[in-house]
């Protein structure tokens, strides 16, 4: 777009921001009754989750020992979908005003009692349960001994169902509960054979009430380790287990599940290594998965003409993402080493090598970065926004020169726009058991699950990755194998309003929001913006006028019941594709994807072979020292390509010692 061109959207943003104004305007959604003010444990957590599911909590501090008029008063509110009272509060509230200021909203209402401590009148919570939690102990426990377990009541424990967590806490507090009256553990911290309950709900009539116990976990290192997820999340499952129950579709969720095995380095020839495309796709068909190649920018132009129909013949089950550019050692590595301006020089490459392989093949690409090696540090996230890239996914989603943030929603969530406002995702190796948790709190929270692997992993079998599929479709039986691309342009999260309308929080600069009603539906949607770009924001291609709000961009859209539009945040930048130079000049490059093409294609299909790989893997620096053993794979590798008819690489062996790249 001319500038003139976006002047005038500026403005026609700018008069329509009247309409767009209010639009998220906070509505008080969990009721939070407490006798105390202050900041309390039980509180924080409650804030958390709230804050996780995007709704508004608001606190009523009742203003003396008999104050239910308070409690009936916030309970009232005709927006509410949660009450939350701290046990504390009990003693100080008409029970049955309280149910009956329930009864009127004429739906249910769910409440939960938090902060449930031997300290809480036993005779209170009795009446409040209807006899069936008779009171509450602690138990001294040893750090790191036992774990969290939880029930299996479908509506409520979802996809968390029979699952277990960390329990980092020194003591628990559990409940006593009297099984005559009809009580129903959600959760309990098991020791050995012993199960003590920490979370349970009771009926009273048709009203439901939940009570759980106070917890209060020792500290969790802040780290970027995506398996910190399950500690973090079993200091507030009660919280958001709750929560998600009362709040179902007015809190945040994501459009679907979706899930995608990555494996990296590959290219199109048959076969990579391991990997045997055509038997591959049988086994993705035969167990609904989705198969995305890594593909390094630089084999542009190398891929055999049957492979290329059979990915072309099969978008449903292989896709393409892009791995670096050359994948030369630590090519996005720091930037004492590598300097900014050299990491975007190879981004632009990396582009136009990309264009040029959909155009030679008809195949698309996602324009998701996987790094190779792991994540480049946070200004070249910069630079993959600029270049409109969707997202990049690696095993760490913090980049190498950055701390993670200490938040719960950064441990919790796969994706995060915390570092150059840009989405970066993580992905676990299946290379490695993963841990059933893990998966099980993904699916609940509706976190896309990534997998990736290299080509070795299927040195035992092209069945090798059935059974980690089978058990996300165990877990998420409606789960969506998809491109990283598609997953990327459905990052969103949606929530129901309270007018009929929804609200939306975008996470990529293109987005797919799909309206599964039947009818026309209003969405008021909302993206963090750092506004270091200029951008046009388009929908379905044209201009769209939008809002400015502080560090968010906020639209207003229709879309018609069962329809689907594109929303697009175009960053504009100084790339011209035909200008970039694609060629591969650098004979030291050419080596090294050589080596790696006979590391991957020859040596891994031995066992010796396989442990030399893994060792360089662990020990580059040490290995890099051995230059006989790298200077015999030249030789070696002279003599395959001879023997393999291709052109000469004497040039290789010239060139003498050259550092393998890693995985
Ligand atoms: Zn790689």
């Amino acid at each position: 777009m001319t500038s003139r061109g976006f002047t005038y959207w500026l403005i026609v943003a700018a008069v329509c921001s009247v309409a767009a104004t209010g639009s998220n305007a906070p509505a008080a959604e969990v009721s939070y009754i407490d006798v105390a003010s202050g900041r309390s444990y039980a509180r924080q957590q409650m804030a958390t989750a709230a804050k996780f599911y995007g709704l508004e909590m608001e606190e009523t501090v009742l203003t003396g020992r008999r104050d239910t008029a308070s409690a009936v008063a916030a309970i009232g509110d005709p927006n509410i979908v949660a009450v939350v009272i701290t046990a504390n509060t009990l003693s100080a509230l008409d029970q049955q005003q309280v149910l009956a200021a329930l009864r009127k909203h004429g739906h249910r209402i769910p409440v939960l009692i938090v902060g449930v401590t031997e300290q809480t009148d036993s005779a209170v919570l009795r009446q409040w349960s209807a006899g069936a939690i008779a009171g509450c102990k602690t138990s001294a426990i040893a750090q790191g001994r036992g774990s969290y377990t939880v029930s299996s009541i479908t509506d409520i424990t979802r996809q968390l169902s029979s699952h277990r967590f960390p329990l980092n806490q020194t003591d628990i507090r559990y409940m006593i509960m009297d099984a005559r009256h009809g009580v129903q553990l959600l959760m309990a911290a098991k020791l050995d054979s012993v199960e003590l309950p920490v979370f349970a709900n009771v009926a009273l009539g048709n009203q439901v009430l939940f009570f759980a116990t106070e917890t209060r976990a020792d500290d969790i290192p802040v780290s970027p380790d995506p398996f910190r997820e399950q500690a973090v999340f079993a200091t507030l499952a009660p919280q958001l287990m709750f929560l998600r129950y009362a709040a179902g579709l007015r809190a945040w969720h994501s459009p679907a599940s979706y899930a995608n095995l990555t494996i990296d380095d590959a290219w199109l020839r048959e076969r990579y290594g391991y990997v045997d495309y055509v038997k591959l796709l049988r086994e993705a068909q035969g167990h609904n998965f989705h198969v995305t190649v890594a593909f390094v920018p630089w084999n542009f132009d190398r891929s055999e003409p049957a492979m290329i129909s059979l990915f072309r013949t099969h978008p449903d089950r292989f896709s393409i993402t892009v791995h670096g550019n050359n994948h030369d050692h630590q090519e996005f590595g720091l930037y004492k080493t590598h300097p900014l301006n050299m990491q975007v020089d190879d981004i632009r490459q990396a582009l136009a090598r990309m264009e040029r392989f959909s155009e030679l093949t008809h195949i698309p690409y996602s324009p998701v970065m996987v790094f190779p090696h792991s994540i480049s540090p946070e200004s070249t996230l910069a630079a993959l926004k600029r270049y409109n890239f969707l997202a990049t996914a690696n095993s760490l989603n913090v980049p190498s020169d950055a701390s993670a943030p200490p938040d719960e929603e950064f441990a919790l969530r796969a994706v995060t726009q915390a570092f150059a406002n840009f989405p970066s995702l993580r992905r676990y190796s299946a290379e490695v058991p993963i841990p059933e948790s893990q998966l099980a709190i993904d699916a609940f929270i509706g976190n896309p699950m990534l997998f990736y692997v290299h080509q070795g992993f299927f040195a035992a079998g092209i069945d090798s990755f059935n059974r980690t599929a089978d058990t996300v479709t165990e877990l998420q039986p409606d789960v969506q194998w998809q491109s990283l691309g598609h997953i990327a342009q459905h990052l969103y999260l949606t929530k129901l309003r309270d007018d009929g309308a929804y609200d939306v929080r975008l996470y990529t600069g293109s987005t797919h929001l799909e309206n599964t009603q039947k009818r026309e539906s209003t969405f008021f949607i909302e993206k963090e913006e750092d506004f270091a770009l200029p951008m046009d924001v388009l929908v379905d291609g044209q201009p769209y006028a939008y809002e400015r709000v502080g560090t968010q961009v906020r639209l207003k859209l229709l879309v018609p019941g069962g329809k689907s539009r594109e929303i697009t945040f175009r960053y504009r930048n100084d790339l011209n594709l035909a200008a970039v130079d694609i060629s591969k000049s650098s004979s030291r490059i050419s080596i090294i994807r050589l080596l790696s093409d006979f590391r991957d294609n020859m040596v891994s299909r031995t066992a010796l072979g396989r442990r030399f790989i893994r060792s360089y893997t662990g020990k580059s620096s040490e290995w890099n020292g051995i230059a006989v053993i790298l200077t015999g794979l030249v030789v070696a590798l002279g003599a395959w390509h001879l023997s393999k008819g291709r052109k000469s690489v004497s040039r290789v062996a010239r060139r003498g010692v050259i550092t393998v790249t890693g995985r």
